[in-house]
């Protein structure tokens, strides 16, 4: 078996193992399939180019020269638009058909009758360094966007990286006598170097593509673990995440904060009467009213069943409560529409403002727990301040 069998084997393999991962992931990982489709292709496409030119003993004419060439091509735009599936942009048809199949007309039908393998080359090198750059350009600011200035780098340097080489690869012919020549004539291994260099490139781009999948789909647990289903408001866990933060900021720097539990009033009976998915659209429809009411700072979320729980910073008594009367104003001025009715919601508000470091926030919660039954068994649909925290103990001063 000769070296160039065994880089074909090599080539193969790698290859194979891209399109089972694509394939797996718009099959069963809930990738994009059409993403997935096109990413596929990728390896295919860049397999088989680097893999004819390999074969070339045990293939007849010129031919397999300019299909490699077109096919490097065809795996780039392949990417391009698989991801500009994958970024949900607007699709460049028009500009691949003209490159891919320009470009394939050029290189089989003129260049390898012709017999010029090196305007073959350059014209596949330029259309990919095209290729690349305008895939560095226009998927730079979704990928900021959506996953931060990091990812950018991550995905547009080995995009720039290709782009560079292929640009060498194109010019290549056309220098003759350069540094670049004398040294790869001075190697006659340079071909195999040259593949393996191209695979390593290919690796490079299946893993950027890689790590863009991964990073959505991480984003997305990390948003339905932190989130609610119906409302889409922060659920528990996670307010209970940030309450403490805010705890222990007013331990470090005295920066008080407030907590309100926000219940609405009577739900049992909207369910009762009209059903639960009346009982689901009155508990959107409260959540979208705290939400739009809260100030920007603060945080709102489900605690559970039909409560909530509004997070206020640096806020004190008298702003806390102002806060409180100003979302069970808003809630009562907005009905929600039901069949041919409207619900009218009130909701019953607790407040608990935290001014003292050493109260644990069990407590604090409590005291809010603690106003709110207050409110509901005063009649509802009102605000209660809870009582101020229990004196604690002073810690035992150490004996000089
Ligand atoms: P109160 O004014 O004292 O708060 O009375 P209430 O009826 O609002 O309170 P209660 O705790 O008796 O009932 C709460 C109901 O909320 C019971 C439960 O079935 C309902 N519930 C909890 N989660 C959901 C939900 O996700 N959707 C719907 N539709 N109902 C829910
Ligand atoms: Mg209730
Ligand atoms: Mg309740």
């Amino acid at each position: 078996m000769t070296k160039n069998d065994l880089l074909v084997i090599f080539v193969a393999v790698a290859n194979l193992l891209s399109v089972m991962v694509w394939w797996s992931a718009g099959s069963r990982m809930g990738l994009s399939r059409k993403a997935a489709g096109h990413w596929l292709l990728v390896p295919v496409a860049h397999g088989l180019a680097l893999s004819l030119p390999l074969m070339e003993t045990h293939l007849s004419g010129i031919w397999y020269r300019g299909a490699a060439d077109a096919l490097v091509v065809w795996g780039f735009i392949a990417m391009r638009r698989g991801l500009q599936w994958f970024l949900r942009r607007t699709r460049t048809d028009i500009e691949h058909q003209l490159l891919g199949f320009g470009l394939t007309a050029f290189c089989l039908g003129i260049c390898m009758p012709m017999r010029w393998l090196d305007a073959s080359v350059a014209a596949s090198s330029a259309a990919v360094v095209w290729t690349a750059l305008r895939t560095a350009m226009e998927s730079h600011r979704s990928i900021r966007q959506e996953f931060g200035q990091a990812a950018t780098w991550v995905v547009t340097a080995p995009m720039l990286a290709a782009a560079v080489m292929f640009l060498v690869r194109g010019l290549y012919p056309y220098l003759p006598g350069s540094p670049l020549h004398r040294a790869l004539d001075a190697n006659p291994d340079w071909r195999v170097w040259l593949v393996l260099y191209f695979l390593v490139l290919a690796i490079a781009l299946n893993f950027v593509l890689g790590y863009i999948v991964v990073m959505r789909l991480v984003r997305k647990l990390q948003h339905l673990s932190q989130h609610d289903g119906l409302t889409g408001l922060l659920n528990r866990r996670a307010i209970e995440y940030l309450l403490d933060r805010e705890a222990q900021r007013l331990q470090r720097f005295g920066q008080p904060f407030a907590v309100m539990l926000v219940d609405i009033d009577h739900f049992k009976r909207i369910n009762d009467r009209l059903g639960h998915p009346a009982g689901d659209a009155v508990l959107a429809s409260v959540a979208r009213t705290l939400e739009s009411q809260a100030r920007e700072v603060d945080r709102v979320a489900r605690f559970g069943g039909e409560e909530f729980c509004v997070l206020l910073p640096f806020t004190l008594h008298e702003g806390a409560q102002q806060a409180g009367e100003r979302l069970r104003e808003a809630v009562r001025r907005t009905p929600v529409p039901w069949s041919d009715e409207t619900i009218s919601v009130t909701v019953s508000v607790g407040v608990a403002p935290a001014s003292d470091p050493t109260e644990p926030l069990l407590t604090l919660l409590n005291r809010a727990d603690q106003a709110l039954y207050r409110a509901k068994a005063d009649g509802r649909d009102r605000v209660v301040m809870a009582d101020p925290a229990p004196e604690r103990d002073p810690l035992p001063s150490r004996e000089l």
